[in-house]
């Protein structure tokens, strides 16, 4: 078993969210937001608990640098690169995009943190896993000893740290929530929790357009981390939402933008509208239609605010849902 180091705020806190509730329709007490967008590491979000894991684990096999990769406005890159300076490791950071004129959002943070970077060009999801495989090779072949992390995090060991997010929330709860909403990019986030709840049914992961086998993927790794943990194997079926991504990862939708109005306007609560606001779509439209199972209803704020600052959503957020 690894020992995860102490990276992030932990835990983060469980608000209950009744404003938001009766907005949607749920009664005082259902609805509950898991802020793991203050754990803390270059402002917060999601990554810091899969880091906990796989820095352990890089620095267990004596890596000196950590290589990853993600789009252009990644959480993850950020976090990654955080967390190799807080260790004393190097950072290469394998971009999907080209490099931009004027840095916004993630990337002014990234620039900060200073890595080495690699300006890939648009690569899909697997081409970019490759190419950052490639990257390590490199490194090899320069004397270095690489850690590769896959994009989001998104293994077995990176999963651990959501079931930590799971027992953190049975505690905090007292009871298991009978659904836990997530984003999902990477999948990694998702497999945790289920292997944490030790059961399907109790997540619903909101696809927001990065992977095209999370419905394989989600599955394979939550039984992956369980068995890493050992956890009993969860039970039930995955449940994967693809309807509300909109056109593409990061597109702007205005499911999204109503989601977002909601949550800062009954709740004082920042949502982004890449990951968050895609979730938080989801569970505005999964209250509507009366689907939410009865019982406590766990929406995991995940981070990602940084995106909010790009030109791609300077001009959306002035339109004001009613
Ligand atoms: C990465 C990320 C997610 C998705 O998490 P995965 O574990 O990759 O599925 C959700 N929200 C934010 C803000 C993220 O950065």
């Amino acid at each position: 078993m690894i020992k995860p180091l102490a990276l992030a705020h932990l835990p983060t806190p469980l608000e209950p969210a009744d404003r938001l509730g009766a907005a949607l329709g749920l009664e005082a007490g259902r609805l509950f937001v898991k802020r793991d967008d203050c754990t803390g590491l270059a402002g917060g979000g999601n990554k810091a608990r899969k880091l906990n894991y796989l820095c352990a684990d890089a620095l267990a096999q004596g890596a000196d640098v950590l290589v990853t990769g993600g789009g252009r406005q990644s959480n993850h890159v950020r976090m990654t690169i955080a967390a190799a300076n807080r260790l004393g490791v190097g950072a290469t950071v394998v971009m999907s995009s080209d490099e931009p004129a004027r840095p916004s959002g993630n990337v002014v943070l990234d620039h900060l943190l200073a890595p080495d970077f690699v300006w890939a060009g648009p690569l899909k999801y697997y081409p970019l896993e490759e190419r950052i495989a490639e990257v390590c090779d490199e490194l090899r072949a320069r004397g270095r000893l690489p850690y590769r992390i896959p994009i989001g995090g998104a293994t077995p060991v990176g999963a651990l740290g959501y079931i930590d997010a799971a027992d953190e929330i049975l505690e905090q709860l007292g009871a298991l929530p009978s659904l836990a909403i997530t984003a999902n990019g990477s999948g990694g986030t998702h497999a945790g929790l289920v292997a944490g709840f030790g059961d399907h049914a109790r997540v619903l992961g909101v696809d927001v357009g990065t992977r095209p086998d999370l419905d394989d993927v989600v599955p394979r790794e939550a039984s992956a981390a369980a068995a890493l943990a050992a956890r009993s194997e969860p039970v039930g079926e995955v449940q994967v939402d693809h309807d509300h991504f909109g056109a593409d990862y990061g597109a702007p939708t205005d499911a999204a933008r109503h989601a977002l109005h909601l949550f800062a306007t009954r709740e004082g609560l920042l949502l982004d509208p890449v990951y968050t606001g895609k979730a938080a779509a989801a569970l505005v439209t999964y209250a509507r239609d009366e689907r939410l199972p009865d019982g406590p209803i766990v929406f995991m704020h995940t981070g990602g605010v940084p995106a909010l600052f790009t030109n791609t959503f300077s001009e959306w957020v002035k339109t004001r849902p009613s």
